[in-house]
């Protein structure tokens, strides 16, 4: 970034060096960035997630749809994910990538995080009563929602409300190194345990710290990171991998979720192994509830 060529305001050369310095993060180690328009734009969109994110809330823009987790041999649903979705009147669809991201580096990830588990508890309680009795709801957590402290009372009410079994419900956990290194965090995860909820760790296999995780919490699913599935065909040790973590899943008596089945040619990879659920657009992309409901009365 140079002063004067890419702005003079401040503010806002402050924020091109941070994104600057992420993009060169993410990018690995020894990495230095220039600013340019591909980081401008990303930029200018941040800010107007930033700027619209609070109404989006207000004005009832945010919902959420549904993913089945699937037994992939039988087809047969087990459970749901809920996906935050959030579409704007005049900008279109934003992706949850970008705009969770946003809520949880300005503190709306609580109250969004909150609606969401409101409304997954709501639908799930719609589906009891439309006869999908069997079924549990995977709802995404931020680790910032699960630090707060109000986190687990507030999980509490909402189950209340709407008389549901915590066992219905699972929370997902994406792997990070902080995890570990919070005790108060693994308190927290270990009372959601005793009170029956479900604990998945999400994006299994992408992180450095996942069998870290194993030894410290306890847990219910690991949910096997898309980039395993969409690589596993042209690479043999990957695919000996996703071989090894399912191996190590099912010696701990886990639930193991494959991410991202897309194609045939996946499911026949997948199908190699036995007791597994699977998630994925070849069985079905995220649904608005009716849309999940009526999907699955016609198939039956
Ligand atoms: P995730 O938790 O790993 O969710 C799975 C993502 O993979 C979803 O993207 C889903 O639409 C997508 N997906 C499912 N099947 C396939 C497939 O076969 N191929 C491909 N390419 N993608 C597939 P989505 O809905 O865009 O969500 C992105 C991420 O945003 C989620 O990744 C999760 O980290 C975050 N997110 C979404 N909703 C929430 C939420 O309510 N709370 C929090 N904290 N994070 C959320
Ligand atoms: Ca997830
Ligand atoms: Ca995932």
């Amino acid at each position: 970034m140079f002063f004067p060529y890419d702005g003079v305001d401040s503010e806002k050369l402050i924020q091109m060096a941070d994104i600057s310095l992420t993009e060169a993060k993410r990018l690995g180690k020894n990495q230095y960035v220039f600013y340019n328009d591909d980081l401008e734009y990303r930029r200018v969109r941040k800010n107007w997630i930033e700027h619209h994110l609070n109404n989006a809330l207000f004005n009832n823009e945010i919902t959420v749809h549904y993913q089945p987790i699937v037994n992939p041999k039988t087809k047969v649903i087990t459970g749901l994910e809920a996906l935050a979705r959030w579409y704007h009147p005049k900008e279109g669809a934003i992706s949850p990538q970008e705009f969770i991201d946003v809520a949880e580096s300005n503190g709306l990830i609580i109250p969004i995080g909150t609606y969401i588990v409101q409304i997954a508890c709501q639908d799930l309680a719609e589906l009891n009563k439309r006869g999908f009795e069997n079924l549990f709801v995977s709802i995404n957590l931020s680790l910032k929602q699960l630090k707060h402290p109000d986190f687990i009372p507030t999980v509490d009410r909402i189950l209340q409300t709407y008389g549901l079994n915590a066992k219905q419900i699972q929370f997902e956990i994406t792997e990070t190194m902080t995890l570990q290194e919070d005790s108060e965090l693994i308190k927290t995860i270990g009372e959601l345990k005793n009170k029956q909820f479900r604990i998945a760790i999400d994006d299994f296999g992408k992180g450095f710290s996942s069998i870290g995780y194993l030894k410290q919490i306890s847990v219910d699913t690991l949910k096997i990171d898309k980039s395993y599935v969409f690589n596993v065909l042209t690479d043999e040790k990957l695919a000996k991998l996703t071989n090894a973590i399912i191996i190590m899943g099912q010696l701990l008596h886990l639930d193991i979720v494959i991410e991202g089945v897309e194609t045939k040619e996946h499911l026949a990879f997948i199908n190699r192994f036995s007791n597994i659920l699977a998630q994925g657009y070849y069985f079905s992309r995220p649904l608005p509830l009716e849309e999940f409901i009526e999907s699955s009365i016609n198939r039956n």
